[in-house]
């Protein structure tokens, strides 16, 4: 299969900085849709990855999963979109089609899903690379369309930010009066904040960051929970049916299982990995309490989404970089310090 060498920034190594580096895309199959990358959002799974904190990256790493770009090629059978295109990409690229979660919608949960990045390109038989690149070359039964009332910067981190808080939103029933909390004021959970909001949910958040408050509150939280406070956590014992946790380090989870009500679930879609501290069964038994964790979205629920945000006028909070200043947003990104999520001008990157 003939390649094209394409512009990318990204990293060779867990402990270097991410740079210029230049890789292969495929060229476009029957099937394939080519895309000039506008946007990219810059994810904490990005950083992740490219300093190997989960144990399973291959180097060189090329981040990127919020994608919204334009279409410059159309392979001769697909049918669902036309160059010039504004279009999205998310978190996946492939999956196996024939599997009853490929089946049920569920392409994230599939045994042979394709990552963005750092998943297996069936066609060249080497890794994936993101969206920190001048484009992108992805099947169109993966490719997003998009709202045209969006500003489209905007719209890159719902393609991971939204669409990991909306999924689990559906999924437990997330509606009028359905008492929410959302762990973490970040990319994750600045739209958790957004989505649960204008799913008409009592929404609050769990900080550590009091300086967060009016933001909070601005971006749709009925109250705010410093974490920290116990006397403020003790107020909210027994009281949420949902909580999304998206905090991406180990911590204790006690505290707020503590806080669900009856039947609440505890959404885990942070932090992967073991548990420190263990996790009590005591509060979980004895009020069939639950902790459970989930990935992404599948692409008809994403399309879903995206459908919801242009219906909503809901787009990401987002700080506009240029690739150059990404090592910085990372350490930001470390600091709690985004507000609410770093969109990467992908222009910078031909500069
Ligand atoms: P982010 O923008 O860095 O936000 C994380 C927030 O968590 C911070 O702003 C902070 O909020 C809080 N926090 C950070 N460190 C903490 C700590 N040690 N203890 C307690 N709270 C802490 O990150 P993100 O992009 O939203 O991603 C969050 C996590 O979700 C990452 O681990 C990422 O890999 C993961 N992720 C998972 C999926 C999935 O499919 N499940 C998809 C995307 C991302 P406060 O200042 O308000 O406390
Ligand atoms: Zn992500
Ligand atoms: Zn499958």
């Amino acid at each position: 299969m003939t390649v094209k060498n394409i512009k990318a920034f990204g990293t060779e190594a867990a402990d270097a900085l991410l740079e210029p580096l230049d890789i292969n895309r495929r060229e476009a199959t029957p099937k394939d849709v080519e895309i000039d990358i506008l946007y990219c959002g810059v994810c904490h799974s990005d950083l992740h990855f490219a300093r190997n904190d989960w144990g399973f990256s291959v180097y060189p790493v090329v981040p990127g999963h919020e994608i919204v770009g334009k279409v410059t090629h159309v392979g001769d059978d697909v049918t669902k979109f036309q160059t010039g295109q504004l279009v999205a990409v998310g978190c996946l690229v492939d999956s196996c089609r024939t599997c009853n979660n490929c089946k049920n919608d569920l392409e994230q949960y599939c045994p042979e899903w394709v990552g963005t990045y750092g998943g297996h390109d069936k066609h060249l038989n080497s890794p994936t690379f993101g969206g920190y690149s001048e484009s992108i070359v992805v099947d169109e039964d993966f490719v997003l369309s998009i709202p045209e009332n969006l500003d489209l910067a905007g719209i890159a981190p719902i393609l991971c930010a939204g669409i990991t808080t909306w999924s689990p939103l559906r999924y437990w029933n997330v509606g009028k009066g359905t008492k929410v909390a959302v762990v973490g004021l970040g990319g994750l959970g600045h739209m958790a904040i957004k989505l649960a909001h204008a799913l008409e949910a009592e929404v609050t958040l769990f900080s550590r960051s009091p300086k967060k408050t009016q933001d909070a509150m601005d971006l749709g939280a009925d109250k705010v929970v410093i974490s920290t406070d116990e006397d403020q956590m003790n107020d909210v014992q027994g009281y949420y049916d949902v909580i999304i946790d998206t905090v991406p380090y180990a911590h204790d989870l006690n505290p707020y299982i503590g806080t669900l009500n009856t039947s609440g679930t505890l959404v885990l879609v942070g932090y992967l990995g073991p548990m420190d501290a263990m996790v009590n069964s005591i509060p979980m038994i004895m009020g069939r309490k639950a902790v459970a964790g989930s990935l992404i979205g599948g692409i008809a629920e994403t399309q879903e989404l995206l459908d919801f945000c242009g219906k909503h006028n809901i787009t990401s909070e987002i700080e506009i970089i240029n690739i150059q200043d990404v090592n910085e947003a990372y350490e930001r990104m470390l600091k709690s310090d985004v507000h609410y999520r770093f969109v990467i001008d992908m222009a910078s990157l031909k500069s």
